[in-house]
């Protein structure tokens, strides 16, 4: 017997899970992968996700408001997400987390490339 996987509908805790991308941290937007753009809220102690207006046509009015948003204007392309290609060259170059509390988790967030944590199944 053969079976195929065709799609899942999921939260995106559950996403995380199923594609081995972690959700959380610099760099949480599977989409955008490398190229998240995150902020470190300091007294939130969390981050927060900007550059929305990337996603919008280069000619929008509102790539041009600095008043509204960060006083800056928009001039970035939005992220290429990553192809298959690209996700089985990245699962290549990482071990993957060793599950359960025998070892501590290594804190080197800070010149991380990516967010995969395991490789998934499917
Ligand atoms: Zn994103």
């Amino acid at each position: 017997m053969h079976a195929a996987l065709m799609w899942t509908i999921n939260d995106f805790p559950a996403y995380a899970m199923l594609s081995g991308w972690s959700t959380k941290g610099k760099l949480a937007c599977p989409y955008c992968h490398m190229h998240t753009d995150h902020l470190w809220l300091k007294y939130g102690r969390k981050y927060c996700y900007m550059g929305h207006r990337r996603f919008l046509s280069r000619d929008h009015k509102w790539r041009r408001n600095k008043s509204c948003f960060n006083n800056e204007t928009e001039n970035r392309d939005a992220p290429v997400p990553l192809s298959g290609n690209d996700v089985v060259q990245q699962h290549a170059s990482f071990e993957q987390e060793t599950f359960g509390k025998t070892r501590k988790r290594k804190r080197d967030d800070d010149n991380k490339w990516h967010n995969w944590r395991n490789k998934s199944i499917f």
